[in-house]
């Protein structure tokens, strides 16, 4: 398995967000990443490749120009040290009030692109599993706004590279993070050129509640190519593991040339910010279920909070996955 990652991923350090009208800690930390680097090096994974750097066109393919010049603009305007939080939803283009933009977002947000469209140029005929182990997180992040830790989505720009490079007729996601990725549904809800699988806390009670509904199906073109699977707090590996293996049914019928995997530990029941109950060791069920798709895959990190779970999930799932 070959690793893309990129050590300045340290360097973006949002410290709070606004929480039910008062400043909380922000969770999305540099340890995080670097935790499952540290133990996937020790577990032997340490094929790790840098980064290239790709042209803005390729996020184009899927952001709004308007939303893109907004964010730099905001972190250009921006003192260093400063962080910028959208007080009220809906009032910008960020549509929460956990997303702060300071001076480096732009750049962490680039980098990160940079990171998967790297791993997924990496992705060929002799090597069939690449990681992108990179931050920050991207699958909250819509056509036209941040929110949610996401600022560019990273696996839907590592989808429309494949879908442009004509590697591809059709690509399908797998969104396994706790939270249902709205942006990424978003993104392809009019195309059945991708599909959306997600499994994630039932959005009646969890982030984003705006979105992840089994109704939720896609339009147009796109119907019937967004599967959304949601499950009740403190699911288990019984449960989970039932929804796993709808959505790999579904994408086994969708035949694609590509999955792109998007990796949230934030499932773990170790994990301070999401609900489900799931174990180290189901970990390596779960990475062990989708080996069996024998399609090449593309893992692109997501959310997942706690360091140490992130760790040993990490060196689990890829142990049964590669
Ligand atoms: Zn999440």
């Amino acid at each position: 398995m070959k690793i893309v990652y990129d050590p300045k991923h340290v360097l973006h350090r949002p410290t709070k967000e606004i929480d039910r009208g008062k400043f909380i800690e922000n969770p999305e930390k540099p340890e995080r990443i670097e935790a499952i680097k540290d133990a996937l090096i020790m577990n032997g994974f340490d094929n790790i490749h840098s980064p290239n750097s790709f042209p803005m066109s390729y996020v184009y393919l899927v952001h709004d120009e308007r939303y893109v010049k907004w964010l730099k603009n905001k972190c250009v305007s921006l003192e260093p040290d400063e962080e910028y939080i959208t007080e009220l939803f809906g009032y910008d283009l960020c549509f929460d009030t956990g997303t702060p933009i300071s001076n480096w977002t732009f750049d962490a947000a680039k980098r990160a692109v940079d990171v998967t469209l790297t791993a997924a140029s990496l992705l060929s005929g002799r090597t069939n599993l690449v990681y992108a182990l990179v931050r920050p997180p991207g699958h909250h992040a819509t056509r036209g706004a941040c929110g949610g830790y996401c600022y560019f989505n990273n696996a839907a720009v590592a989808a429309m590279y494949f879908l442009s490079r004509g590697n591809a007729d059709g690509v399908a996601i797998l969104d396994l993070d706790f939270h249902h990725g709205n942006g990424t549904q978003d993104i392809f809800y009019e195309t059945d050129e991708v599909l959306y699988v997600s499994i994630h806390g039932d959005p009646d009670i969890f982030y984003p509640w705006v979105s992840g509904r089994e109704s939720e199906t896609g339009q147009g073109p796109g119907e019937g190519f967004n599967i959304n699977l949601p499950l009740p707090p403190k699911s288990d590996w019984r449960k989970y593991s039932e929804a796993l293996e709808q959505a790999l049914r579904e994408i086994r019928n969708y035949y694609p040339d590509v999955l792109i995997v998007s990796l949230g530990f934030d499932t773990h029941a170790d994990d301070p910010v999401g609900g489900f109950s799931l174990k180290d060791d189901d970990y390596g069920l779960m990475g062990k279920a989708i080996s069996k798709l024998k399609i090449p895959t593309l893992v692109v990190q997501e959310g997942g909070y706690n360091p140490r779970a992130n760790a040993s999930a990490a060196v689990k799932f890829f142990s049964a996955l590669v």
